[in-house]
């Protein structure tokens, strides 16, 4: 058989721990016996990270910026335990986040469904997509206790000196005080990416914020959206037969739990770190979640969206197989190849990632799982596999 071509690199990044140990597998045994793989290869790995300063990071943002497509396995963010564990001589940043701010980007999270696995919320029977404003508002605030009686004030200093003040409150006792921030640009380009990402998935776009409590700071993110909306996007929407919708986060909460899915679901910082955790959970497993970072200059970068799965890894260290599920990571690669074949018209290319997610899809459902989604089945007997049976179980149905 004639392996696909491809004409433009991915650039490929490469993680840690058992996430690492999928990753080599699923390019040996479910791409390159079909794909003469184009990537540019960048070890995001943490003994890498450590080696060159961190600059690896940096250059893998930069590729994905020139290419216009990456791959990324899941990596180490390395707390005060990982820098003794790998003799690191700084706790060096996440690099989801490094990446994160050289692309401007936004994350948008995706369940994958099977019929193996029933959503809680019964009447889900489509994906629902979340994309999150992954800058400022209560992850750059700042805090204050107040330690008593006294007057709090919110204080703005021009450029030309001058002071605007108003009183936050009036402490008669002790409590607490927050300083939100957000910018107008980085909302813009949140709005972009969401839009963007809409259109490329033909699937309505939807907002929600609490605009009627929050009249200037939740109100801008609702205009900033409403004014791009219509300047921008208004036509390809109504040409792509989507629309844009926005209503107040308590509505939102309910439409979506009544909803069918087949939409994105637009949220602020917050609102988002909560909500995809839930969707998340509803639909049946962060092991069966994908995650894509779009730029709003539409450069993308696909990962699964859970970690590294260390206890898996060190169980894999002491020669013992473990069952970990490879479906997002999986999925990250075929979004990806998907994505390449899309931007260099290569045909041949989209229609094997899509070939590889329907294998996949059918190892589940002929009751092939790892033990994390066995649990989960219902209507058919499962049988749980490790790792590597579950990888080849999916090669025997390419
Ligand atoms: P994790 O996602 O690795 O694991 C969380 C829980 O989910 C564990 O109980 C794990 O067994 C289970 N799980 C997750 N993915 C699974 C899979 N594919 N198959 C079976 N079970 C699975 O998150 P964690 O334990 O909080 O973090 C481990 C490491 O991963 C940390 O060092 C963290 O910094 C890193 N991390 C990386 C990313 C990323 O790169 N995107 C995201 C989150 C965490």
């Amino acid at each position: 058989m004639e392996k696909i071509r491809m004409t433009t690199p991915l650039a490929e990044l490469d993680g840690d721990e058992m996430t690492r140990i999928l990753w080599k597998a699923i390019k040996e045994e479910l791409i390159e016996p079909y794909v003469e793989l184009k990537t540019e290869y960048y070890d995001l790995g943490l003994p890498e990270r450590e080696r060159t300063g961190d600059r690896i990071t940096l250059e893998a943002a930069e590729a994905i910026r020139r290419l216009g497509v990456g791959v990324k396995c899941a990596t180490i963010t390395p707390n005060a335990q990982r820098v003794k564990e790998y003799n690191l001589t700084e706790m060096w940043k996440s690099p989801n986040g490094t990446i994160r701010a050289a692309l401007d980007g936004t994350v948008f999270r995706t369940p994958i469904l099977t019929p193996a696995i029933r959503p809680v919320v019964r009447n889900w029977k489509k994906p629902i997509t979340i994309a999150r404003h992954a800058y400022g508002d209560v992850y750059k605030a700042a805090e204050y206790r107040v330690p008593g009686t006294g007057k709090a004030e919110l204080v703005f200093t021009g450029a030309d000196g001058k002071a605007v003040r108003e009183t936050i409150y009036d402490f008669e006792g002790p409590g607490v005080i927050q300083g939100q921030f957000n910018k107008d640009s980085s909302i813009e380009s949140f709005a972009r990416s969401c839009f963007q990402f809409a259109l490329n998935a033909r699937q309505d776009l939807w907002f929600s914020t609490k605009d009627t409590i929050s009249k200037k700071y939740d109100h801008t993110f609702k205009d900033i959206f409403a004014r791009l909306y219509e300047t921008e996007y208004r036509e390809a929407f109504e040409k792509a037969g989507i629309t844009y919708f926005y209503t107040l986060i308590d509505d939102a909460v309910a439409r979506v739990i009544r909803s069918e899915g087949g939409f994105v679901w637009a949220l602020k910082n917050y609102d988002g770190d909560v909500m995809s955790d839930m969707v998340s959970t509803a639909f049946g497993s962060l092991a069966m979640m994908t995650s894509v970072l779009v730029s709003p200059d539409g450069k993308y970068e696909y990962e699964a969206a859970h970690g590294t799965v260390t206890q898996h890894y060190y169980r894999h260290l002491k020669g013992e197989k473990t069952s970990t599920n490879s479906m997002a990571t999986l999925f990250a690669w075929t979004g990806a190849l998907k994505k390449r074949g899309e931007l260099d018209g290569n045909e041949a290319l989209m229609a094997f990632a899509d070939r590889l997610e329907a294998a996949a899809l059918k190892t589940l459902t002929d009751g092939i799982m790892t033990k994390d989604l066995a649990g989960l089945c219902e209507g058919i007997t499962p049988r749980a596999v490790n790792s590597m049976e579950f990888i080849a179980a999916i090669r025997e149905r390419v």
